[in-house]
């Protein structure tokens, strides 16, 4: 989400005579956009602020704001510890932006902007055109979270659920696909919880669909209880929704599930995956998952385990818990360290282990992938298969935009090497 907020901060400067710089010297105002979820977000937003000022030391001193969640939940204690911050604006102020360039630029003040104004910022965010025209697109379409798991900051920094507008989304889809954007993945911190004058995810995903240059469709991230029959269906049907679901589990012990407040049970979650697979057995799933959470015992952390080992996650996204301040589990005893770090090593050794298998078996097969970009100075093309596996084919064309038939032909922990054996151009592919 940071990193289409990031794109549509430029999409707002441009308005204003800003342009985007690759060279960190030349650029006279530097943003930057930060995440909380995890402690160190605020020591590394000074140590970077401190590595501007170094490199500034002889030259005028640029404008520098602070943006995300790191400035929604710290505001004024950040402008108060380091003086060549110029403004914090939190998550939903991002409209404010321009005003405060101009502002600073002009009468060099200090600004805090970290009220929650989610309706004002859809509503100026929607009277920009998104100009990004990558192969692969982010799109937000929902904000904000409800659910109030007991480790999670997003609740208090990016505020209550609020889904945008159906119709600016399709107009931004079709804004996107007439700049070349070929995959949209559709984003929110609870993605499937969007829902704006009863309409939901699911007929979001159908009306995309109906977009004839919109090849493929992703969302992220989804919550168990969210996921309603009607998103269930559209996995079976869809011809242009992607095969894989990120359904972040957080661990496998009911007990650490209740303590976390995470309104779902193992049992829950592992009947949802079976409903899944029946409608439509090839996709897969990633999860996220918290190790070393207040009072996880041996036991526990064996049922996480036992949980990891029996989705078969093609991906595990595993965080040793970090306790926030001003969530509830900030004030629980906490695991020893030591012990935590043990069992997040015991944990990526398993789900290593388990992406590797996946991985070998799909030597000689062939995906279907949709190609990004040239890797830099070189021959070979960058693109996606259905399960968002990185694949690489050497070719002299320019295959950006692309789909093709791939026969997977070597590959490690992070890529694959194919080779193209049949042409899919541009048709729709199905799941
Ligand atoms: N809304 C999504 C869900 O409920 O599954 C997750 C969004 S959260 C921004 C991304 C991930 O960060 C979570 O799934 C969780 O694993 C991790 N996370 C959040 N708070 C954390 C904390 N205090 N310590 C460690 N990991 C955390
Ligand atoms: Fe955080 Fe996700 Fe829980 Fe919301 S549902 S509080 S975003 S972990």
């Amino acid at each position: 989400m940071n990193e289409y907020d990031s794109k549509r901060i430029y999409d707002f400067v441009e308005a204003i005579g800003y342009k985007k710089t690759e060279n960190v010297e030349q650029a006279d105002c530097h943003v930057l956009n930060t995440c909380h979820i995890r402690e160190k977000a605020t020591d590394k937003v000074y140590h970077h602020v401190g590595r501007i000022k170094k490199k500034f030391r002889n030259k005028k001193k640029p404008i520098v704001i602070i943006t995300g969640c790191v400035a929604q939940a710290e505001g004024d204690l950040i402008l108060e510890k380091e003086k060549y911050i110029d403004a914090v604006i939190g998550p939903q102020s991002y409209h404010k932006f321009n005003e405060t360039l101009l502002k600073i630029e002009k009468d060099k003040i200090k600004l805090n902007f970290t009220d929650f104004n989610t309706i004002d910022k859809f509503d100026k965010l929607n009277q920009n055109k998104n100009s990004n025209s990558n192969v692969s697109s982010f799109l937000t379409i929902q904000e904000g979270c409800d659910k109030f798991c007991n480790f999670c900051v997003v609740p208090y920094t990016r505020g209550a659920e609020f889904s945008r507008s159906f119709d600016e989304i399709i107009s931004e889809s079709n804004d996107l696909a007439n700049n070349g954007v070929k995959e949209i993945t559709l984003l929110g911190q609870n993605v499937n919880a969007y829902n704006f004058e009863g309409k939901k995810l699911s007929n979001l995903i159908r009306e995309i669909e109906k977009i004839k240059k919109i090849d493929r469709i992703r969302y992220t991230t989804s919550h168990p209880v969210d996921f309603s029959e009607d998103l269930i269906e559209a996995h079976a049907s869809s011809k242009k929704l992607m095969p894989l679901i990120h359904l972040p589990v957080q661990s496998g012990s009911n007990k650490i599930l209740k303590a976390m407040n995470r309104k779902h049970t193992v049992e829950n979650y592992l009947n949802l995956i079976d409903k899944i697979l029946k409608a439509n057995p090839l996709i897969k799933f990633s999860s996220d998952f918290i190790i070393g959470y207040p009072g996880e015992t041996e036991q526990d952390f064996r049922d996480t385990l036992n949980l990891l080992r029996k989705v078969k996650y093609i991906n595990s996204y595993s965080f040793m818990f970090s306790a926030r301040p001003g969530t509830p589990a900030f004030e629980m005893k906490q695991t020893e360290s030591s012990v935590a770090k043990e069992r997040l090593i015991i944990f990526q050794e398993i789900s290593e282990k388990i992406k590797l298998d996946y991985r070998q078996n799909i030597f000689n097969n062939k995906s279907t992938v949709l190609f990004e970009n040239r890797i830099k100075n070189g021959e070979n093309f960058f693109g996606r298969d259905e399960y968002f596996n990185a694949v690489v084919v050497e070719s002299k064309k320019d295959l950006k935009g692309n789909i093709k038939r791939v026969k997977i032909i070597d590959g490690n922990q992070n890529s694959f090497k194919g080779k193209i054996v049949s042409e899919v151009d541009n048709q729709t592919v199905a799941a």
